[in-house]
Order: C-alpha cells, then sequence, then structure tokens
C-alpha cells in the first residue's frame, strides 16, 4: 500500500459483514454482522498503523441503520476532517444498505477530503474472505481519489456513490453502477481513474449542523407496484396516520417499467397527496428511469432509485422542516 502526502485516513467502523464472525463453524456462510472492532479488519502492519485511526462508531447489522448511527457517524466524518493531519476517511458498513448511507454522506458534502466507504459479501472468518482486500483497496484510492467525492469500493472497483447500487447476492458482483461509469478501477495493481462525479439532482437538503441536530427521522416508505396488487397496502398507511408517533410523510413509489401503476392506485395515491404526503415516483427496474404515462396523474417523478430516492426524500423533509 503507498502511504502518501503524509495525511492520516481515519478508518470508521459501522458493523457489516466485513467485521462479521461465522456463527456456526461449519457453515461458512451463517455469521453474525458486526461482531469485530473495525482496527481487527485488517492486519495493519505497524507502518499502516502511523497512518490510521481507527474508530469504531458502531457495530450492527446495516439493516438497523437508522437517525442516531447515521447522526454518529456524519460527526466522526466532522471531526476526523476538522483535523489538518486527515486527508481522507475510510468507512466500512454492511453491503445491505451502503447505497443509502453513501447518498447522505454524498449529499451532505462536499468534505474536505475523500469518503471512501467500503465492505464485505464474506465474513471476516470466512476462508475466502474479501473484506481485508477491500480494506487496503479503500485506503490505497482514499490517498489518490479527488477531494469532496463519496466512493464505495468494493472487489476492485471504486463507484460513485451517486450510480452505485447493491444488485445481487453473489460475493463477487454485489455492487453495480449500471450505465454509469465507475470513478475507477484497479488494473495489475494500480488504480486507474475513469470519470468524476455524475451530475446530480439538487434537492433541498439540510446543513450538517440541522442534520446532526435532528431528533427524528422524517417517516417516509417505499412501495412496490406489481401485477395484480390492490391499493388497500397505501389506504391502510393512510388509515394509520392518526395512531402514529412519526407520521408518514411521503411515498416512494417504485413503479413497474418507467414508473407505471394502475388505476386503483393511482386513486389512492392522489388521496395520499390531498392529505399532504409527499408522492415520488421511482422505477422497480434497477437501472429504470421514470417517465410520464398516460392516464397517470398522481406523484413527482424522481430520477433515483428507489432506496436513494427514500433517502433524498427524508433529508428534503428534514430541510424543509428546518426553515
Ligand atoms: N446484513 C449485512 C449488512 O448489511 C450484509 C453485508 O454486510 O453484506 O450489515
Amino acid at each position: 500500500m503507498s502511504l502518501k502526502k503524509n495525511r492520516k485516513t481515519v478508518v470508521l467502523g459501522t458493523g457489516g459483514t466485513i467485521a462479521g464472525v461465522r456463527a456456526d463453524s461449519s457453515n461458512p456462510d451463517f455469521y453474525e454482522s458486526g461482531r469485530l472492532r473495525v482496527t481487527d479488519l485488517a492486519n495493519f502492519s505497524e507502518e499502516e498503523h502511523h497512518h490510521i485511526e481507527c474508530l469504531d462508531v458502531a457495530q450492527i447489522d446495516s439493516k438497523n441503520m437508522g437517525l442516531p448511527v447515521w447522526q454518529a457517524l456524519v460527526k466522526a466524518v466532522v471531526n476526523a476532517f476538522s483535523r489538518e493531519d486527515v486527508g481522507s476517511v475510510v468507512i466500512t458498513h454492511g453491503t445491505d444498505t451502503l447505497e443509502e448511507t453513501a447518498y447522505l454522506l454524498q449529499s451532505l458534502g462536499p468534505w474536505p477530503g475523500p469518503v471512501v466507504m467500503t465492505c464485505a459479501m464474506r465474513p471476516a472468518d470466512h476462508p475466502h474472505a474479501d473484506g481485508p482486500a477491500n480494506l487496503r483497496d479503500a485506503l490505497s484510492w482514499g490517498m489518490k481519489a479527488p477531494s469532496d467525492g463519496v466512493y464505495v469500493v468494493f472487489n476492485q472497483q471504486a463507484h460513485h456513490a451517486l450510480s452505485v447500487q447493491k444488485i445481487s447476492t453473489d460475493p463477487l458482483r454485489a455492487f453495480s453502477s449500471g450505465f454509469a461509469p465507475l470513478a475507477a478501477e484497479k488494473i495489475d495493481g494500480e488504480w486507474v481513474w475513469q470519470s468524476g462525479p455524475p451530475a446530480v439532482t439538487r434537492f433541498d437538503m439540510p446543513t450538517t449542523t440541522h442534520f446532526l441536530g435532528a431528533t427524528q427521522w422524517p417517516r417516509v416508505e417505499w412501495l412496490t407496484h406489481h401485477a395484480g396488487c390492490g391499493s388497500e397496502v397505501i389506504d391502510v398507511l393512510l388509515g394509520s396516520q392518526g395512531n402514529s408517533v412519526n407520521p408518514l410523510r411521503g411515498l416512494v413509489i417504485a413503479g413497474t417499467g418507467a414508473g407505471s401503476f394502475n388505476g386503483k392506485w393511482n386513486a389512492s395515491l392522489k388521496a395520499a397527496s390531498d392529505q399532504g404526503l409527499v408522492i415520488w415516483i421511482s422505477s422497480r427496474c434497477a437501472w429504470g428511469i421514470s417517465q410520464p404515462q398516460a392516464n397517470q396523474s398522481a406523484g413527482e417523478l424522481v430520477e433515483l432509485p428507489p432506496a436513494k430516492a427514500c433517502m433524498a426524500m427524508a433529508l428534503s423533509l428534514m430541510a424543509q422542516d428546518a426553515k
């Protein structure tokens, strides 16, 4: 690993499979996420230890990510970059919701240096654990990457936070940027730069200070339309608003194809909109872009896949609440 610029990398751990340990030694795929501390995720040399500082922000399975851990993580990133001697931040994270946290960090940026997230599909004590190599790649990409970007390093590729999605449970092909270019790829052991960050649709975003002071996550739900579905699920959600301590603020609809849904959904979503909910229409196709549809009037089209759309909507609601 080349350790240049004499600036440190702060490595923040949040848990995930990369920090997972097998729960049953006879079955390498049955494990518990987030058991190890971040300092134990690679066999760092003494020289490397001079250049990195490890901090455990959380030790969770990323399905349990939510406002408290996101706030602790953002605070740790702010603290790291407030130091003159820190050049980059690396974050270890579970693969399952990594794209949401990547989108969050990108939205709260730009940061003074690169933020590189990484992960693993196999637990740390698996005979073919991928975490140590991914972590080393994340550290080396963090030392070369253009500042102010947020990246996801996995299996020798550096993805832009805005493009990457978890698309598979196959250990080597878990992440893809679809039709969007990678930030960089490791070829013959060297990072080869490929592209700068994609253009962003700018939503209203909270400031970091406001994000860190928030006490409640604006509740947003994601519903997927499919052949033969009824709209009762939407009606039930609307009917339960009065009993909820954190009422629903918006819906992200993963429509069929380019964001279509049937007439029953159109009527229920219009009712939801009349009740003040924000309705965004995305596509259930991994790389789908929603487009205007004949005989469909509910909701607003959004050029984001559903997981990122949920994050963008919650953040934009938080920004509105701050006004
Ligand atoms: N369930 C794990 C997590 O997201 C999966 C992983 O890291 O691969 O925390």
